[in-house]
């Protein structure tokens, strides 16, 4: 695509969209991930034209050659970001532009093309737009997922020459089953997420491929979710499967673990860096060990630790548990802090509070 010719979308309307009554149906109570609208954005890459070809088009299986490279390779990228509906009907994105950059570094990385950011919000703008029956009222949203995947039918180990993009798009309510305010986590001892040199910076499929045992492992353990301690001293707490975490002390200052090319640099990370600072509230990128964490939660130094990301906002830790036993987070339910800044996020993603960041994009 050159920079003077625009890529135009061609849409082809559903032909038999779902009917009103059974979308309202499922609307009820989507759940994450698997109601999905009726159509998605797709977008062709091939090394000699460049981005080509765009539609938006009704949901449908995408044919694929058995021996595309993504099949067998893994090289894959993707985003998660939501549309809201605002109290005027109208409904808005939540810093597109992060995502949108994210995914030009996290295909880098990849070795994958780099999708200009005009492209990416315009696909997103466009599907939420033509499925907005789709975005959920109250704290319901629409969950967009864009995705690349390299599509070259060639079995050599080597960047793909063909790449499709894709925009889906899934209406979803609350992310957590059941009702426990707080969830537990599993350290995982035997696993790691990232390594330094490695893709923990990436937001690729491969990444959640390799956390899976893990996840496996702390469901036995009756755990919500896995938290990895970093790859070379095996201390240092990283993240969660697909959340970052922050730490909340006594003196009311907080801590996440600093960037570093093994976590992953959540939208939902920094929007809470930034709230929190702009309260007054100090808080360190600071290195924070597994065994720091459990005197501190024994001594009554650390009163609240949460995760953070899009599909589940801020989540409290109320149960850290390992092989060598548990240690309990306050007193099980949401913390003080965790809260306020949960209230402060929702509030500017939802149109509910002033938006002193311009975080807000309006799709329509
Ligand atoms: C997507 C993701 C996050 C959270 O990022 P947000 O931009 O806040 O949604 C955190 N960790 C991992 C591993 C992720 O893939």
């Amino acid at each position: 695509m050159s920079k003077t010719q625009k890529l135009q979308f061609v849409h082809t309307p559903h032909p038999s969209p779902l009917p009103a009554d059974q979308r309202a149906e499922l609307l009820k109570n989507p759940g994450f991930g698997r109601v999905f609208t009726d159509h998605m954005v797709t977008i062709r890459y091939h090394e000699s034209k460049g981005w080509h070809d765009a539609r938006v088009e009704p949901r449908a299986p995408i044919p694929m050659d058995p021996a595309a490279a993504v099949l067998h390779y893994a090289q894959e990228v993707f985003e998660g970001l939501k549309a809201y509906r605002t109290a005027d009907g109208g409904a808005t994105l939540f810093r597109p532009i992060e995502n949108a950059r994210r995914f030009q570094k996290s295909a880098e990385r990849l070795a994958m093309p780099s999708l200009p950011e005009e492209l990416f919000i315009e696909s997103c703008d466009k599907l939420v737009s033509i499925d907005r029956a789709w975005i959920p009222d109250g704290d319901g949203s629409l969950y967009l997922r864009p995705f690349m995947f390299a599509n070259e039918v060639f079995l050599g180990v080597k960047p793909s020459s063909d790449y499709l993009y894709l925009v889906i798009a899934s209406s979803v309510g609350a992310y957590f089953k059941g009702d426990s305010p707080a969830v537990s986590v599993w350290v995982s001892d035997d696993y790691t997420r990232a390594a330094p040199g490695g893709t923990g910076a990436a937001k690729c499929g491969g990444n959640y491929a390799a956390s899976l045992l893990a996840q496996a492992e702390a469901t036995q353990h009756k755990c919500d979710q896995v938290v990895f301690l970093d790859a070379v001293e095996r201390k240092w707490i990283e993240e969660l499967g697909g959340m970052n975490v922050f730490f909340v002390f006594d003196d009311g200052s907080m801590v996440t673990p600093p960037l570093g090319g093994t976590i992953l640099p959540g939208i939902t990370r920094n929007s809470l860096l930034t709230l929190a600072r702009d309260k007054g509230i100090t808080v360190r990128e600071e290195r924070y060990s597994i065994q720091q964490w459990k005197a501190d939660a024994a001594s009554g130094k650390l009163r609240e630790a949460f995760a953070c990301g899009t599909a589940a906002v801020l989540t409290p830790i109320g149960t850290v548990r390992s092989k060598d036993g548990e240690f309990r987070i306050g007193n099980g339910s949401p913390g003080q802090r965790t809260e306020e800044l949960k209230a402060a996020l929702v509030g500017i993603q939802r149109g509910k509070a002033a938006d002193p960041h311009k975080w807000i994009h309006r799709v329509f």
